[in-house]
């Protein structure tokens, strides 16, 4: 058998399989029959090209979308893998030219929509036939599900695929999770005996991130300001709605361009194209825009208004973070879409899925105005356990202590009432402020309410407006709208109903801010602008986008650790072989000169298995600090979480950077006769995440000490 992990480094630069790969190819080798669910971003590709390029033969890959095939053998051809593809965009020239490869034997993928293998009677087929195929590799398998969230007719044709080969392997591969579509994809493949592998749909690098839908457009723009050199995808509900909003952030600077299927064809191409080769960084779109866009840089996805359903969100998001570098996920919610969404859930005669589609929704509603961790809703829903906290959305980072906020929700209802609920949020904060402005009419600044709220500052008064728009203790109507009260205002105002609130969130804390978290690679920042800069000119000399040359994630590692010849590169995530031959000369004459003007060392020596951990410039919130501080006055973490208002295991990973940057030893937290068991187990399971530690190690040990001595290795 060939040395798997020798391979994944000499053809792609790997150094390690990611979770299920390794399984899968080994199963495709033994000639079974395979479905791996993976998310996106999960690395299904890889599970059919090495296999694909270790064995003799031709591997066919079914995929549904042109756009795709052709970056994929761009991709692979880069790397020196002999593959092509075969559509409807070819010249009859070009057909005969693959044609005669394969005959040859030159090829080790061919990839074709499915259409196209039964085409004319079957005379693709038994051309196939005289080949010596290895292996039928089906992308976007649940395309061939009516359950699925994409059925394809054209699929439908593959059912035949075990009749016609029966003693050909085929490996589907699909992203879609749920029971129904998975079932339905083993029975129409006919599949005698099939062996099914399904990662976890967790994104740990995707930080989830949920907004009220006020101001929104600003929050957007400052987002986006402060990630200036970030691909992204912004998600609209409507076709009108892309096109202004793309207007909109081209006026106030920002590289942005619009996508949806209104478009005609050449500017929809064109723009996606921008998209791709990184010359425009922000694409404004309808969910028509995504399918198939394998960009593997996506830095951030927000959703400007809410999705219908989980699975959307979820798919949608998912485009972010494929090359597993941080990225975010910022959904902005309003009741305002909720109503909207509800018209469309209403089909005419056809209750049944009426209620599917309202229920759906609820559930999209319900993940964002949860005040508990996101990624454990998703990841619930579908199906799968998590953890109670992550550490990684908006709920688990932020302080979210709940407080008595009746007097102050008080004192703001009355001021909407004292001012006939004709005025806006800003008129009534400063009202509530005593703001001597002139703005103020002069007969409100007799009012018993003026002034009122002078001990709470403005900014924090906004957010508790919010706050009560969202709980409905209040709502804002009207095309300059007016805070107005609701049904629920009365028990508040009579005292007979009691509000909690949330302490209020800084808007300088909003996503951009917060996102920079202790997990960040360090990387130098000028360096790794030069770097794209070169990737983008190689990328245009051979056409084909920049990521298909180098992913982001090698660029990182590149200005992280400064490789200083090819036998560094080697150990660089993304240089295999060919790409060393091709590219190694290039990127390292930069990183070397940069290295000499500013005389920097290399920091290879550095470099472990695992990516380093952000150590000099990692921000620590001054949450964390205040956990810290509890420890060191010897409280144990069981006290620290109760004085805290957090459960336990959030502190546990308040006191990580501390434990990582030695301030506390690993002793304090766990148990020493532990602590070499937990390595020991730790060390096996290299891979990112507790789970198969824990599982590894049984009841007896638990996430927090795991999790200590997983952070004291990475010291
Ligand atoms: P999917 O089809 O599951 O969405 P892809 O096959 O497009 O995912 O892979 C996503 C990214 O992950 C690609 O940039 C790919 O090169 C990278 N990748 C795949 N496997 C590995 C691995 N073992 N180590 C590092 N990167 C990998
Ligand atoms: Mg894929």
């Amino acid at each position: 058998m060939p040395n798997l992990s020798y391979a994944l480094q000499q053809h792609f630069g790997f150094s390690k399989f990611r979770p299920n790969q390794e399984k899968i190819i080994q199963n495709v080798l033994d000639g079974n029959d395979v479905l791996a669910l993976m998310p996106t971003g999960g690395g299904k590709s890889l599970c059919y090209q090495l296999p694909a390029i270790i064995r003799e033969g031709l591997t066919l890959v079914i995929s549904p979308l042109i756009a795709l095939m052709k970056d994929q053998v761009d991709a692979l051809k880069l790397a020196g893998i002999p593959a092509a593809f075969y559509n409807s965009s070819l010249s009859s020239t070009e057909q005969e030219h693959i044609s005669e490869q394969l005959t040859k034997g030159e090829l080790k993928l061919l990839y074709l929509s499915p259409e196209r293998l039964f085409m004319n009677d079957g005379a693709f087929l038994n051309f196939l036939k005289t080949l010596n195929i290895n292996l039928f590799a089906i992308d976007e398998a649940h395309c061939i599900s009516q359950w699925g969230h994409d059925f394809r007719p054209e699929y439908r044709f593959l059912d035949q695929l075990k009749t016609k080969f029966p003693k050909i392997p085929v490996l589907a591969l699909t992203a879609t999770a749920d029971v129904i579509t998975r079932k339905d994809i083993l029975e129409r493949l006919n599949f005698p005996d099939p062996k099914v592998f399904i990662s976890s749909f967790n994104r740990p690098n995707i930080e989830y991130h949920v907004r009220p839908k006020q101001e929104y457009y600003e929050e957007i723009l400052d987002y986006l300001k402060a990630h200036p050199n970030d691909s992204g995808i912004i998600y609209t509900l409507s076709r009108r709605n892309t096109e202004e909003l793309a207007e909109n952030l081209q006026e106030d600077g920002i590289s942005a361009l619009p996508y949806h299927a209104g478009l005609n064809r050449e500017t929809r191409n064109k723009n996606q194209d921008k998209f791709l080769r990184d010359e425009v960084n922000v694409i404004v779109a309808t969910i028509a825009f995504g399918m198939g866009i394998d960009k593997s840089n996506v830095r951030f996805v927000i959703h400007a208004c809410l999705p219908k359903n989980i699975e959307g969100y979820y798919q949608e998001t998912g485009r972010a973070g494929r090359d597993g570098l941080k990225s975010d996920a910022i959904l902005f919610f309003g009741w305002g879409d909720v109503q909207k969404l509800k018209y469309f859930t209403q089909l005419e005669d056809n209750p049944e899925q009426t209620k599917i589609l309202e229920e759906k929704l609820e559930q999209m509603i319900r993940f964002s105005t949860t005040r508990t961790c996101r990624r454990k809703y998703l990841l619930n829903y579908f199906d799968e356990t998590a953890e109670a906290s992550c550490n990684s959305c908006d709920i688990c980072l932020s302080t979210h202590e709940k407080w008595d906020a009746t007097i102050p929700s008080q004192k703001l209802l009355s001021a909407v009432v004292r001012l006939k609920e004709g005025f806006g949020m800003n008129y009534v904060i400063d009202f509530l402020h005593g703001s001597k402005s002139q703005k103020i009419r002069d007969w409100h600044k007799e009012l018993k309410t003026y002034g009122v709220g002078k001990d709470i500052p403005k900014e924090d008064w906004k957010d508790y407006t919010r706050q009560l728009i969202d709980l409905e203790y209040l709502k804002q109507e009207g095309e300059y709208p007016t805070l107005q009260l609701t049904e629920n205002s009365k028990k508040v105002l009579l005292g007979k109903e009691k509000v909690f609130l949330f302490k209020a969130e800084k808007p300088a804390t909003s996503v951009s801010e917060k996102s920079k978290n202790v997990l960040e690679l360090e990387r130098d920042e000028a360096l790794f602008q030069k770097l794209r800069e070169i990737r983008k000119e190689i990328a245009d000399q051979e056409n084909v986008p920049a990521f298909v040359i180098f992913s982001d994630a090698t660029l990182n590692e590149l200005a992280v650790y400064f490789p200083q010849n090819k036998e560094d590169l080697k150990k660089i995530s993304g240089f295999g072989d060919v790409k060393i031959t091709k590219y190694g000369d290039v990127f390292l004459e930069v990183v070397v000169s940069y290295c000499t003007e500013n005389q920097f060392e290399s920091n290879m020596s550095e470099k472990p298995t695992q990516p380093k951990r952000k150590k000099r410039k990692q921000k620590i919130s001054s949450s964390k600090k205040e956990s810290l501080r509890l420890f060191q006055e010897g409280k144990s973490l069981e006290e620290i979480a109760e004085i805290r208002g957090f459960v336990k295991s959030t502190i546990s990973s308040h006191l990580m950077p501390f434990v990582i940057s030695g301030e506390i030893k690993v002793e304090a937290l766990v148990p020493p006769e532990k602590i070499p068991l937990i390595e020991a187990a730790a060390k096996e399971n290299p891979d990112i995440g507790l789970k198969p530690i824990k599982e590894a190690l049984g009841d007896n040990f638990s996430y927090d000490e795991i999790r200590a001595v997983v952070n004291h290795l990475r010291k």
